[in-house]
């Protein structure tokens, strides 16, 4: 008899979702889809093993240069409609 196999946390690499596989599981993101997942590290610098920061990481990589076009036009949009008030 074969001992239970231990299921791994995986990291998707295009979304940041973490996945849970089991050995001869696909690899394959089950949010997204996409098939480079990582093993997860769970001692690696500026990270925590809270549930969802590892994607909010991700996202925030991914739309830093974005974000920063968006929270100029949040801001003056917010204060635009203050002024009409
Ligand atoms: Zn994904």
């Amino acid at each position: 008899m074969d001992p239970q196999p231990e299921p791994v946390s995986y990291i998707c690499g295009d979304c940041g979702m973490e996945n849970t596989l089991k050995p001869g599981d696909v690899i394959q993101c089950r949010e997204c889809g996409y098939r480079i997942l990582y093993k997860k590290r769970t001692r690696r610098k500026g990270w925590s093993d809270g549930s969802g920061r590892e994607r909010q990481w991700r996202r925030e990589k991914r739309e830093k240069r974005r974000s920063v076009d968006l929270a100029a036009t949040t801001v003056a949009t917010v204060e635009e409609r203050l002024q009409r008030r």
